[in-house]
């Protein structure tokens, strides 16, 4: 059996911000995750100055590509808005591959799967013991399911659907474009051209939505590939989308029970109006190791639950 006083399973961004604190706190910490660093990661890896804050980040000191936009180009029922605005671009390969390795903490490739709590530990798969467990497995995290899912299951109605995809062109147009509700997409859809030479398009909507439209997220993919194409912005077909799911912010009345917890996807806290999930990811697992240091509760409620009124209204505006 392998001891440690935590245990964090799931390396993205918000299992490698608790590791990260964890470690700063002296508290012997091992990271689990089912897939071997760098991994790719669904999501289009566009980060607010508030992530970068959180990790005292300067853009210049970030060892990998990272774009700057001063705008962005809104399109709403047929108009296009500039907003000045000012945000940044990552890959997610690099990105968290970068967080994790910035926590300095032993990290194991191993799927969890049968997680039980005996004599006052957590025992994983019969492998691995700890007194703390961090549930950072994203949405379908494994300690989310065993000690959560059963009293508190996370709203299906806050579910959404996203693909996207992202690869090597020579974007002719660098601007970053966001279409709201285009073709009766509950959500929205993005290009975002990046440094390094990487495209990144994609769309998310709200699942039970889609539902009730009877279309699926792929229906509204091909349509936004023909508008991409109509509007001159790629040129060729794009390789085929990776999806994946996740829920958009309700209460969280308890993210910890007894000495587990969980951050990030695993809690669904990404914002309403935007689906930004990697602020919430980062700021949930530092708040997770403060209360597992400090001994005191856990609370998500003061996070901020929408991102427009940041990205619209940045404070030196
Ligand atoms: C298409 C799409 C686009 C998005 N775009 C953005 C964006 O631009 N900006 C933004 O802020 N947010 C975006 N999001 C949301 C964002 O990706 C997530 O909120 C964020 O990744 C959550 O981080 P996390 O650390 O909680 O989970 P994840 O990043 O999902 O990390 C979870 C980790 O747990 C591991 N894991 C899972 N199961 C197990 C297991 N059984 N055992 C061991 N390890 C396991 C996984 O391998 C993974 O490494 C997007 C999401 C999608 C789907």
């Amino acid at each position: 059996m392998i001891a440690s006083e935590a245990i964090v399973v799931g390396a993205g961004p918000a299992g490698a911000a608790c590791a990260f604190e964890l470690k700063q706190r002296s508290i012997r910490t091992l990271v689990l995750d089912r897939s071997p660093f760098p991994r790719h990661k669904v999501c289009a890896g566009w980060i607010t100055p508030r992530v970068l804050d959180l990790l005292a980040l300067a853009p210049e000191r970030y060892p990998h590509a990272m774009t700057r936009f001063d705008r962005l180009l809104f399109h709403l029922w047929g108009r296009t808005f500039a907003v000045r605005t000012r945000q940044y671009a990552i890959r997610r390969y690099e990105f968290d591959n970068w967080m994790i390795a910035r926590a300095r903490v032993p990290v194991r490739t191993h799927k969890v799967k049968t997680i039980i709590r005996e004599k006052g530990r957590y025992i994983i798969d019969d492998t691995y013991s700890c007194r703390y467990l961090i549930g950072a497995g994203g949405t379908h995290c494994p300690v989310q399911k065993t000690f959560f899912n059963p009293t508190r299951p996370r709203c299906e109605n806050a579910l959404v659907a996203a693909v996207e995809a992202e690869y090597p062109w020579d974007c002719r147009d660098r601007r970053c474009h966001i279409w709201f509700f285009q073709d009766t997409l509950p959500g929205y859809a993005w290009y975002l051209p990046k440094a390094g030479g990487y495209l990144n398009i994609g769309i998310g909507g709200k699942l039970a939505r889609l539902r009730q439209q009877g279309r699926t997220i792929m229906d509204h993919w091909r349509r936004f590939i023909e508008t991409l194409y109509l509007q001159g912005l790629i040129r060729s077909m794009p390789p085929a989308p990776r999806g994946h799911t996740y829920y958009l912010r309700q209460p969280v009345p308890r993210p910890r029970i007894g000495n587990a917890f969980v951050i990030g996807d695993a809690a669904g806290l990404s914002t309403l109006d935007m689906g930004e999930g990697i602020f919430a990811a980062i700021t949930s697992g530092i708040a997770a190791a403060g209360a597992i240091s400090g001994h005191t509760p856990l609370s998500f409620d003061r996070m901020p639950r929408f991102s427009l009124p940041a990205m619209m209204f940045p404070p030196w505006k």
